[in-house]
């Protein structure tokens, strides 16, 4: 039974497994930048190239990117999006705006959105579909279709590695942060377990299948980081739980829409991870982008992101 839920999950956790890593959201975050020759993204992102080839290889097989020649002689490759990677743009617009609100000195300086459609530097909003209302975490309504807790042996383990530490020398980085956290799959687990309601260090053991020293490791991290709040529930003995803090609580629109992709795009056989609602209009919640100036939806077409 467990194998076979394993089998049919597999599509989130192969998802987890290829965006939750730095190098590559280094890598995404320049081809959206419109910078896609293997040399030029080698010195955009500061990534050694064996680096480079390994995740542009992976970014391929997973056709998020194809490659194709720009010259003959010599034989030379740029990579492009494929349908899967525009998608993606979904949800590196949510990292965007989590990084504007909370490390706004190197984002807002570095980089700007600006909607074609309206002409102005711009900030994604998490846009409900159906009302096109503003979605916020205390409107929705999460219904979990799998144990989370289960998860392929292939999962496997990979040591937390800072925005910095995969870089030769200093660039700016739109999701320095997030990709500290999303860059670590047992901090990507705990934060989901907690928006399911899980506050407690046993409940987030069952969760993740995380080992106890890494499990504690990573709550102390994540609360140091200001997403988790550690309090106490009971005095004697002493007793904490953890609970997001509001910088956690604004990680759910990325969340959602890398929820959205897998089901919609990476892994559309499978079956449904969470069913959603939007308790505002009532509608089963399907999320887009939209514009905080002139309230579109936001289509990859029509944004330019520019370095300042
Ligand atoms: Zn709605
Ligand atoms: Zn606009």
């Amino acid at each position: 039974m467990t194998d076979t839920i394993n089998e049919n999950q597999k599509g989130i956790w192969q998802a987890v497994d290829l965006i939750c890593d730095t190098p590559v959201l280094l890598i995404l975050q320049s081809l959206w930048l419109g910078i896609n020759r293997f040399d030029a993204l080698h010195e955009a992102t500061g990534l050694t190239k064996t680096v480079m080839s390994d995740r542009l290889k992976k970014l391929s097989n997973a056709e998020i990117i194809s490659r194709r020649a720009y010259n003959t002689r010599p034989l030379r490759y740029e990579y492009i999006f494929q349908e899967r990677g525009f998608k993606l743009f979904e949800t590196a617009l949510m990292m965007y705006r989590w990084e504007n609100t909370w490390n706004p000195d190197g984002v807002s300086e570095s980089f700007k959105l600006q909607h074609h459609t309206c002409g102005e530097y711009i900030m994604p909003l998490c846009a409900c579909i159906s009302c096109k209302d503003e979605v916020n975490p205390q409107d929705i309504d999460v219904t979990l279709n799998i144990d989370i807790a289960n998860y392929p042996e292939t999962y496997v383990k990979r040591r937390r590695q800072s925005g910095s530490a995969a870089l030769k020398k200093e660039k700016p980085i739109i999701f320095q942060e997030i990709a500290e956290i999303f860059g670590d799959r047992w901090s990507t687990l705990i934060v989901r377990a907690a928006f399911f309601g899980v506050k407690r260090y046993d409940g987030f053991l069952k969760a993740t299948n995380a080992s106890t020293n890494i499990l504690a490791d990573r709550l102390s991290w994540l609360s140091e980081k200001g997403i988790l709040k550690k309090q106490e529930y009971q005095v004697n003995p002493p007793r904490f739980e953890y609970v997001l803090r509001r910088k956690g609580l604004e990680i759910l629109p990325i969340l959602l829409f890398m929820l959205d992709w897998v089901d919609t795009v990476f892994a559309p056989n499978d079956p449904k991870t969470v069913t959603l609602r939007h308790t505002k209009c009532g509608s089963p919640l399907k999320v887009a982008p939209k514009c905080s100036h002139c309230g579109e939806i936001l289509s990859f077409d029509e944004l330019r992101l520019k370095t300042s």
